[in-house]
């Protein structure tokens, strides 16, 4: 008798405290509808890979105004058939415009015609705020180190899976950047993170970056400001790039 007096006080208390543990689940539902804000319209694009009404055109196929060399002239790089081509030796070219947390679609092509291996082939590379490079590679059949090939976070995170199209093929990243927020004394407050699809082929996942690209040594954070130019790389090998738009967070 005791024993079941007991055993039936014990399961008391366990379904008392399993229900303590339970959310209020009656009640008024109205109570857990939010109306405000209201999230602003945006028209989205005929495809996924156009621009949405919100977005800054950054490239669509007319001309290089949104972008400046690396001495703030004019950017020299190649415009013809829509698409805008690495000239090597030009050097890289940079927004006008400043950018910090942002989503970037950006269309990207290898040379059709392959040369050089490795590092070597189809180089270019997409640096947000000037800092961070996203890896563009010709990576089809093309080994080299893990975190170096197309999708990798150069020199830190490999890609999870190698999403390459074949070379002289136009590819896509559609990219979610976080920016790293500094503490006044610049030290890191927050890392910056990334997400990034690769022909809609998740290869970033949120992935935290270890600090600005460095091509010898380990990255470490540089501070900067809240909002950096992106910056497009010239490797020295004639990549084009199309249809580049972005929409500040
Ligand atoms: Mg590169």
């Amino acid at each position: 008798m005791t024993r079941r007096f007991l055993f039936n006080c014990l399961l008391l208390l366990c379904v008392y405290s399993l229900q303590a543990q339970q959310p209020l689940r009656q009640g008024d539902p109205k109570l857990t509808e939010i109306w405000q804000p209201e999230p602003k319209v945006v028209t989205p694009g005929k495809t996924a890979a156009d621009a949405p009404s919100d977005a800054i055109v950054l490239f669509n196929g007319q001309n290089t105004d949104a972008w400046a060399s690396k001495d703030n002239g004019p950017a020299k790089w190649k415009v013809e058939n829509g698409t805008m081509t690495v000239a090597p030796g030009t050097g890289e070219i940079h927004t006008k415009q400043a950018f910090g947390d942002c989503q970037l679609h950006i269309e990207w092509r290898t040379p059709a015609e392959v040369k050089g291996d490795g590092q070597g082939r189809g180089n270019s590379g997409i640096f947000f705020m000037g800092h961070y490079e996203l890896q563009v590679l010709d990576s089809y059949k093309n080994r080299t180190y893990s975190n170096g090939q197309a999708g990798s976070i150069y020199k830190q995170l490999p890609p999870l899976v190698n999403a390459s199209r074949g070379p002289g093929e136009w590819q896509t990243y559609d990219v979610i950047f976080i920016a790293p927020r500094f503490n006044q004394d610049s030290t890191v407050k927050s890392q910056a993170r990334i997400t990034v699809f690769h022909n809609g082929v998740l290869v970033q996942n949120n992935a935290s970056l270890w600090g600005s690209t460095q091509y010898i040594g380990i990255a470490t954070y540089d501070m900067h400001g809240d909002k950096e130019p992106l910056v497009l790389q010239d490797h020295n090998n004639p990549d084009s790039y199309r249809n580049i738009w972005i929409r500040p967070l």
